[in-house]
């Protein structure tokens, strides 16, 4: 979901952005206007994350998975990485790494469905790990990292991409944080790499495309080549709007009780059940089921019917999701639960 208000802003510069006779689709990226969009939105996310001077922010291509590559590539100097498989992303990105050199799997929640965080305070970390990776927010089975793992010294790496924005962040705590933008900023297409300078080097694994070099993007200001560009400029009014409404902590209070609205009946319903831990539910994706699969897809059907979309759970989970991402109003989740309440009236 995209904040309506974004929308229209970038409905009526369609035809004309700003004066300049044209639509940002057709702008070249070396114009002096579209240099000015992509610098503001730059600007606009070190502001809300407050970046710190020795990090790059890099606008990409080629979605979160193409990073599953990018990151070994141009991190695994040692040839070493642990990762921690908390659900499909961690272990699609685990998989990846296993290409390039030695990836250690440290910690796993495969045994109870990735219905948990594992514990990560003492965790076997490799005297030579380049980098400790973490899907910070498992999209599919709605667990979140409350608390980065100890690395014991150690880069960390996180995919951020369900949970970009959603909430504060210390990114002086991490080496390199990314994240996909379709899921919480925008549309589909753009990529976010935030990485500390020193790892920004020459010395990236034998046969690394170009394009995979963070050195290249990062000398170029993300303009090497032809970049994504009107997505970008659909994050930077993002950006804009998520400053407006005050910045991440506002975002995590709105987060925060739209979430627990959901929680809360979850925890008191007799035929609906959240699927994770209390302690590691995430704020942005919530999993539930009736322990009926047919009354599920009746439910997805209904609400379907009723205006509600895209609860149905992941295809490789079944049951129901509701992703309640940063631009879904408190409303959106009230509708949810009057909704649920009225089904489980009607069919329990
Ligand atoms: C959706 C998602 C991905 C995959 O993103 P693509 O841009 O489709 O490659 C990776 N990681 C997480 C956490 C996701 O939610």
């Amino acid at each position: 979901m995209l904040p309506v208000e974004v929308l229209k802003e970038a409905a009526d510069e369609m035809l004309d952005y700003k004066g300049s006779g044209m639509s940002v689709m057709e702008m070249s990226h070396r114009s002096k206007v579209y240099e000015g969009i992509i610098q503001e939105a730059e600007k606009d996310l070190r502001d809300l994350m407050n970046i710190p001077d020795n990090y790059k922010v890099l606008f990409l291509q080629g979605g979160a998975s193409q990073q599953f590559a990018a990151v070994p590539m141009n991190l695994m100097k040692n040839k070493v990485a642990d990762y921690i498989i908390t659900g499909q992303w961690a272990k699609k990105a685990y998989q990846e790494a296993l290409i390039y050199g030695k990836a250690n799997a440290i910690a796993s929640s495969a045994d109870k469905t990735f219905s948990y965080i594992p514990d990560c305070s003492d965790l076997p970390i490799s005297e030579d790990a380049d980098y400790v990776y973490i899907c910070e927010n498992n999209t599919i089975y709605g667990t979140k990292f409350k608390t980065l793992p100890n690395t014991k010294g150690k880069t960390l790496v996180a995919d951020v991409s369900s949970c970009f924005l959603s909430e504060p962040v210390d990114v002086s705590k991490y080496g390199l944080i990314y994240g996909g933008v379709q899921k919480n900023i925008g549309p589909a297409g753009v990529v976010i790499v935030i990485i500390r300078e020193d790892l920004i080097t020459e010395d990236t694994l034998p046969g690394t495309p170009t394009m995979l070099k963070y050195k290249i993007h990062a000398d170029n200001a993300s303009l090497y080549n032809t970049p994504p560009a009107y997505g970008i400029y659909i994050c930077g009014k993002v950006f804009k709007w998520i400053k407006s409404m005050g910045g991440l902590a506002v975002m995590k209070e709105k987060n925060e009780a739209k979430a627990k609205l959901l929680y809360d009946f979850l925890d008191e319903s007799k035929m609906f059940k959240g699927t994770v831990v209390k302690e590691d539910r995430s704020l942005m994706n919530v999993p539930f089921v009736t322990g009926n699969e047919e009354l599920d897809s009746k439910f997805v059907k209904e609400a379907k019917a009723a205006g509600l979309e895209n609860l149905k759970g992941h295809r490789s989970v079944g049951g129901m999701r509701a992703s309640i991402y940063n631009a879904m109003p408190y409303e959106g989740v009230v509708a949810l639960v009057e909704f649920m309440k009225k089904f489980e009236a009607d069919n329990l």
